[in-house]
């Protein structure tokens, strides 16, 4: 006789989802606390992530596929100040654009900035 295991998870919008193994993913990380599994949803179809304390590593890690990654030390650094938005975004290209047409001029390289003053 075949048995079936079935993994209860909790979609946000559907909520306890019954899942086969192969429906679900661990991922593992070289920093502590940062260890999550995901599933899409069989019944909404959304793609869901929620963070696997220790027992629950211990629980999937041999039921389903293990990803490890290294996360990069950018991704671990405070952010403070404000958000950017969409206009800082706008004004950063106008900003090279114009520098590029400066440099242009000027017959120099765009960012090259060898010799020059910057008020
Ligand atoms: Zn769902």
């Amino acid at each position: 006789m075949k048995t079936y295991t079935r993994i209860s998870v909790h979609c946000r919008r559907c909520g306890e989802v019954k899942l086969a193994p192969e429906q679900l993913w661990l991922v593992l990380t070289d920093v502590p606390g940062h260890a999550h599994y995901g599933f899409r949803c069989p019944k909404c179809a959304v793609l869901v992530r929620s963070a696997a304390d220790e027992k629950t590593v211990s629980s999937l890690a041999t039921l389903v596929a293990v990803e490890e990654i290294d996360v990069p030390a950018e991704a671990l650094e405070p952010h403070t100040g404000p958000v950017l938005t969409f206009d800082d975004l706008i004004d950063l290209v106008l900003a090279l654009e114009a520098d590029a047409k400066a440099a242009q001029a000027s017959g120099a390289e765009p960012g090259d900035y060898r010799g020059q003053v910057r008020a």
